[in-house]
């Protein structure tokens, strides 16, 4: 159900068929960089599940998607991070490209509020 690395980079990202700069990975998430950068940390944090966007996410995710969240806060530790931000593009109408859940690890430049 969830083997859809024919169609999508990112299950092939985390299954080792598409090379990436490899973070971080243990037996649910994968993290790695971020091919075009737009900070001087970069990285993008996965399920190995193919999950599309937030919004297809539900209660049978809730440990997943906290142990995304605590590697989020791991990296950032291991990064020596100490202004990070964090996000996730839902839908194509706030900048999704990629359809697999992913969060956005960004550091290391000053950030603006609201995000563009
Ligand atoms: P989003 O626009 O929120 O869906 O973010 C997708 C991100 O994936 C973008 O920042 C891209 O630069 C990044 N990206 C796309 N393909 C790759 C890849 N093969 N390796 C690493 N990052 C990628």
């Amino acid at each position: 159900m969830y083997n859809t690395t024919m169609t999508c980079i990112f299950c092939g990202i985390a299954d080792g068929s598409i090379k990436s700069q490899l973070i971080y990975e243990d037996e649910d998430v994968v993290a790695f960089k971020d091919l075009n950068p737009q900070a001087p940390t970069h990285l993008l944090i996965i399920p190995r599940q193919h999950i599309a966007r937030l919004d297809e996410a539900d209660e049978q995710h809730a440990l997943l998607l906290g142990k995304l969240l605590l590697t989020a806060k791991k990296l950032a530790k291991q990064f020596n991070l100490k202004d990070f931000r964090l996000v996730t593009n839902n839908g194509k109408g706030a900048g999704q490209s990629v359809d697999h859940l992913h969060f956005h690890l960004m550091a290391g430049r000053r950030f603006n509020w609201p995000a563009g």
